[in-house]
């Protein structure tokens, strides 16, 4: 190969985890643009990249610079706008651009397979069907089997699914011309339905936010559950399609039910595209290659889908904003979906709305700086008075099984009149603990410093940091005598209120009694239908699902959130009992609200329960800016692991050595994390804060490349996340 005719070289970002991009020379018939997939070799291996850039030339000398093996586009699957999204993300989050890219794009385009080509479909044609009422294809059974099974078209995926082998049965039967494969035509969507009439306050939003279509404007809807912002996104959606524009939705992870999906479909007269982690391979390569090609106009998706590219995209919707799931939390690309929906929208001139009942603290801060317009959206005049709210001192009150006298009195009363009855409790399993009375024996996580979690229907132990799973056993290993369960999680608290309240059905939604988005609206169903009076439920209840008739709702246990080391842990506790009451008196009635706790007189619940989430919000703003937490500093955090202690710890004083003094910062730590031990591994941390953005990445930039060079870095796991949510 001679590298010295090629017009140039080729800038590749290749998925490995090294923060450059990689030099190849063109093929000698096409230069590849940028956003186009090429296949090149690596090392020994073969990989599938994506162009960033062309060069002239190539610093590598001419006989290391290696060709490109094959180009697998002919038109980039990335638009310019996306690849400058996924740079900017790069750059920020510190992170090797390959694997951001590896991030953004679906698993069968990073494998190589073809991009933008709609599905096929066989189907029989009309010869195919006079040869089958003859009788024909008499002597090729599969033949004959797959002209009746194919019809009016079955998509390959299908076929593959359903006759493995069938190939060669299609490829015989048109070449006799009695099945074809075409192009599978895409459901028209149905015609949409009339939209209700929106209040004053509904109209004043839409025109104010489709007043910015074309330009750059945050925009916080702030409003009650119920508040009827979900209209307010549809018809800002449907003024942007008016322009010959499209939308991209984001909800969080287990927000997005085949409810939201229906009503969006239902509204809109627009192709749509969903986008979640739960789909298969097939169906998110059809999905995002609907949306990449234009066929889709509205892209309605979870955190990954905003990096779906959109030709013509005209607003962008962040429900649910201050959700934790935006937040990548796995693996080493930490992003918040949230932050770069805000980037996305300003570096392409758009409008983005963030939408909640409870705006994160940030969001609320930039707000304060008119850097976001916020508007309000108040109860409807059709709704009931916000419930009342109570907090029941846990010190005074008698509890059986965690339930004291006062809850179980209102939901006596509640279900006498008819209501229904929401229990929240964060916790799911029968009980966190087993405990052996005897000698005081606690079932420990062989592999975390956690105790196991005791899941009683299954007769087993969970760990539920590392997912590790025992038998539950019925004595005591190390004395013998019997072990019992101590506290409660949902499901004790399921049986306990079957027992106290046997007249009444009773549902209960958490993680193990319900897998999958089917089940989940299985159980609201089951809820809104009346079937079911008592709902027992975790933090999955609280995304956004409209309960009807719930009259009472009642907070077991406030307090985890109150003591917390991590500075956040009151904005998530005050948003929780927000979203959680937000689900009583949704119908005509007013509710009521109990918060079980031991600490009554704590100023944070005081405040949330006396002047509403605003005032917690103002008065935990100013408790931040005089600790210096975030939003008035900025920070990061290298997190380290090892299967010993010392070895992290060693790395993250190597990497704090190595930092020197830099000005303007603060390093903090290393410290172990508040779990030190988590499934066999040991992690430590490193906290950079900076008042200043510029300071802390201007200082990560030149930090970060060098800590693959220290001596501690092998024997290590180690990853940065820039403006962590949690701090563990
Ligand atoms: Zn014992
Ligand atoms: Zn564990």
């Amino acid at each position: 190969m001679d590298a010295t005719v090629s017009p140039g070289v080729v800038r590749v970002a290749l998925d490995v985890p090294l923060r450059q991009l990689f030099d190849y020379a063109p093929t000698a018939d096409s230069v590849p643009a940028p956003g186009m997939r090429v296949r090149v070799p690596f090392g020994r291996r073969s990989l599938v990249g994506v162009v960033l850039e062309t060069a002239p030339a190539s610093e590598l000398p001419p006989q290391r610079l290696r060709c490109v093996a094959a180009v697998l586009d002919a038109a980039p699957v990335l638009d310019a706008a996306t690849l400058d999204l996924l740079r900017w993300a790069a750059d920020y989050y510190h992170h090797p651009i390959g694997e951001v890219l590896a991030a953004a794009l679906p698993a069968a385009l990073r494998a190589g397979q073809p991009a933008l080509e709609p599905p096929r479909l066989w189907r029989t044609t009309a010869a195919g069907l006079e040869a089958l009422a003859a009788g024909e294809p008499r002597r090729a059974p599969a033949q004959r089997a797959l002209l009746q099974l194919l019809g009016d078209g079955l998509t390959e995926a299908q076929l593959a699914a359903q006759r493995p082998g069938w190939r060669e049965a299609a490829r015989q039967l048109s070449a006799r011309g009695w099945a074809q494969r075409v192009h599978a035509p895409e459901p028209a969507p149905p015609p949409p339905q009339p939209a209700p009439a929106p209040s004053r306050e509904q109209a004043a939003a839409v025109a104010e936010i489709a007043g910015a279509l074309g330009r750059f404007g945050a925009f916080v809807l702030h409003g009650h559950t119920g508040s009827g912002k979900t209209e307010v996104y549809l018809r800002v959606i449907e003024r942007a399609l008016a322009r010959g524009e499209g939308a991209l939705v984001l909800v969080p992870e287990i927000g997005l039910t085949p409810q939201v999906l229906a009503r969006f479909q239902a509204r809109l007269a627009a192709p749509l595209a969903v986008l979640h982690s739960g789909l298969t391979p097939a169906a998110r390569h059809a999905a995002w290659r609907r949306a990449a090609s234009g066929e889709a106009r509205i892209v309605l998706g979870t955190r990954s889908a905003v990096f779906t590219p959109l030709p013509r995209l005209g607003v962008i919707i962040v429900d649910e904003e201050h959700d934790a799931s935006y937040k990548q939390q796995e693996g080493g690309f930490h992003y918040s979906a949230r932050d770069l929906a805000l980037v996305r929208a300003q570096r392409a001139g758009l409008p983005v709305v963030l939408g909640s009942a409870t705006p994160c603290l940030d969001t609320l801060h930039n707000v304060a700086l008119q850097r976001y317009r916020r508007i309000r959206l108040p109860r409807r005049p059709s709704q009931p008075e916000p419930p009342r709210i109570a907090l029941v001192d846990l010190r005074a009150h008698a509890t059986k099984i965690g339930l004291s006298t006062p809850v179980l009195q209102a939901m006596e009363r509640h279900l006498h009149a008819d209501g229904q009855v929401l229990v929240y409790l964060n916790r799911r399993g029968y009980a966190p603990t087993l405990l052996c009375t005897a000698c005081g024996w606690t079932a420990p996580c062989r592999d975390c410093d956690a105790r196991l979690t005791v899941h009683q229907g299954r007769r087993e132990l969970h760990c539920h940091h590392c997912g590790a799973v025992s038998a539950l056993p019925s004595a005591c290993p190390t004395c013998g005598f019997p072990v019992r369960p101590v506290g409660q999680g949902t499901e004790r608290i399921e049986e306990s209120l079957q027992q106290i309240f046997p007249a009444y059905p009773l549902v209960r939604i958490d993680r193990d009694a319900v897998r999958g988005r089917g089940e989940l609206q299985a159980a609201i169903e089951r809820v809104n239908a009346g079937a079911a009076r008592i709902l027992v439920g975790t933090q999955m209840i609280t995304k956004g699902h409209d309960f009807q008739n719930m009259t009472l709702v009642a907070v077991l246990n406030a307090d985890q959130g109150l003591f917390s080391a991590d500075f956040r842990a009151a904005e998530r506790l005050a948003q929780t009992i927000v979203q959680v009451a937000g689900r009583a008196g949704r119908g005509t009635r007013a509710g009521e609200v109990l918060i079980q706790t031991e600490y009554p007189g704590h100023p944070l619940l005081q405040q949330l329960i006396r002047e509403g989430y605003d005032g917690f919000a103002a008065g935990a703003l100013a408790e931040r800016e005089q600790a210096r937490w975030p939003p008035f500093s900025r920070l990061a955090v290298l997190r380290a692991s090892a299967l010993t202690a010392q070895d992290p710890h060693e790395f993250l004083l190597q990497a704090r050595e190595r930092a020197g003094r830099p000005r303007g910062l603060t390093l903090l730590g290393p410290a172990p994390a508040a779990m030190p031990r988590r499934a066999a591994r040991h992690h430590a941390q490193l906290l950079i804060e900076s008042r200043s953005r510029a300071a802390l990445h201007g200082f990560l930039g030149q930090w970060l490349p060098q800590l693959a060079q220290l001596p501690a870095a092998r024997a290590v796991r180690w990853a940065l996340d820039v403006d962590p949510i949690e701090l563990f």
